[in-house]
Order: structure tokens, then sequence, then C-alpha cells
């Protein structure tokens, strides 16, 4: 009987470097455990196929939670649970731990647990290849956003200049998206020249590790209609972080993906139950 589940490691590997559908039938049985939960070989639910990369089960519709103009959150959409963060950066004498060694200058940075957790991991790593992170901005309520956009709209004569999204649109309210600069640049302003510090670069090759995708690429403006933001992570835990960095895809490309297989499946007789939560609505059409 030809195993699925133990090929998967072998399907990591080549997932990150052949196109879909290239890989060669390979007979062997490979027993390294799959961390990503990525693959190629075909799994099924009740018999019917599941084609996407990433198995279904290694999916978290909450983590994976879209945001932009077209999915707009709800007024009272809150991320749950949602923690302060103790420190804005890692700090050499390991204070991390016992925290609250940088006061935030303009109210606390909160973040969804997980997300809190991978980013202070993160920062740690960093820090250990001897670059110096710091949370700029994290979670911000409707209300916060509201106030944000109608200032920017004041300031741009009215118009939207794709600085800042409009309430419900904010991939920071998700509680799973942050502005992370390097610590030079923490009461600098933003711009497209922090790309080149070594910060960003190092955030850039490593924060899939961490389960953070740079959410908005430079390459992607016209699929995200937000400009290039270098600093600007955003937690969709490793599987589908390691998917969405090794493909160079946006949040929205990868959704493209995963409704298309959510359609096949449901068309091929899935079970509706399986894949509900991963169909992204917009608080509009809720
Ligand atoms: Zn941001």
């Amino acid at each position: 009987m030809r195993c699925k589940l133990c090929k998967r490691a072998l399907a990591l590997v080549l997932a990150l470097t052949l196109p879909l559908g290239c890989l060669a039938e390979e007979d062997e049985e490979i027993s390294i455990e799959d961390t990503a939960g990525i693959f190629l070989e075909e799994v099924t639910y009740d018999d019917v196929a599941w084609q996407f990369p990433i198995d279904l089960m290694a999916l978290d519709p909450v983590l994976i939670r879209l945001a932009n103009k077209q999915v707009l959150l709800g007024k009272d959409f809150v991320p749950s649970p949602l923690v302060t963060m103790k420190t804005r950066k890692a700090n050499a004498d390991g204070s991390n731990a016992n925290g609250g060694v940088k006061k935030a200058s303009s109210g606390e940075m909160k973040l969804q647990e997980e997300c809190a957790a991978a980013l202070v991991t993160m920062f740690e790593a960093a820090l250990e290849d001897g670059i110096t992170l710091y949370l700029k901005s994290a979670y911000r309520s409707w209300s916060t956003q509201n106030t944000m956009y109608s200032n920017r709209l004041k300031k741009n004569g009215g118009k939207d200049d794709g600085w800042v999204s409009k309430p419900g649109a904010s991939d920071h309210q998700t509680g799973l998206g942050c502005d992370v600069v390097p610590y030079e640049w923490r009461d600098k302003g933003m711009n497209e020249k922090m790309a080149t510090t070594e910060e960003c670069q190092w955030m850039a090759a490593h924060c899939a590790e961490y389960g953070f995708i740079i959410r908005y690429p430079e390459d992607k403006e016209d699929v995200t209609e937000i400009n290039y933001e270098p600093w600007h992570l955003r937690y969709v835990g490793n599987p589908a972080a390691t998917y969405i960095m090794e493909n160079g895809l946006c949040l929205e490309e990868f959704h493209q993906q995963l409704q298309e297989a959510i359609d096949q499946f449901l068309q091929d007789g899935g079970r509706e139950s399986l894949v509900r939560d991963l169909i992204q609505m917009s608080a509009d059409d809720q």
C-alpha cells in the first residue's frame, strides 16, 4: 500500500524547490518528521481528496484570517486571547522573560497570544544573531483604525494614499499583524529604505521559521493594494508561513489558492463542515 504521510518530509523539501506537480514518484519510505505539514501527496477525507499543499488539519482558520479592503473585519471583531507585550524588544540580559523593561511610549502593545509568543521567540533568535528588533505597532481596534484612517484622509485632502487601511481592512485588527523595525529606527518615520537594513533582511530571511510572513511584499502591491512594507509582519503559523514565503506569495494569493482547493473539495463531495471555517467571509456578508 502506498504510504501517504511518511513521504511528507520529502515532499516538503521538494515543495520548496519545485513547482507543484513536478514531484516524481518516490517509493522509498522516509520517516523524517514533518513539522511544517506541507506535502504534495494526496490526502483524503471520507475518500475525498484534499488538493492543497498544506493538510486541511494543519490550517488554522484563526491564524490565516484575511483582512483587507474586500474582506472586512467587523466593528466588534477582537482577537482572542489578546495579551500585552511585556517588552518591545529582546534584551541581552534576558529581561524579556520577566518583562517590563521597555515601557511602551504610546500605550500598551497587544497581540494575540500565540503570535506574541512567536514574536518574543523570534526577537530572541534575532538578538543571538546580533540583530535588535523593535515592536513599533501591534493590535489596533476597529475604532483606533477608524480614527487613523480619517486623520490620514484629512491630511491628504480626502485622498486614500494606501498607507493607512480603512477600518475593518487593517491586518492590525487581527491581532496577528505587527510592525517590527530595526531598534535604531524606533523613532524614525517608516519608509521603503528600511528594507535595506540588516534587520529587515534578517526578518525576510527568517520570519517564516517563527510563523510570520512579510504581509505586504514589494512585488505584490497590485494584489494587496498596500504599499511595500518590509516592517509589517503577519503571524499565520508555521505551515502557511513556510509555504507563503518559499513560494513568494502574499496572503491574498494564498487564500485564492486555498479557496480554489475548498471549491474543488466541495465539488467532489467533501464535507462542508471540514472547510467551513476556512472560507473567507467579509463582515458585510456575515
Ligand atoms: Zn503595519
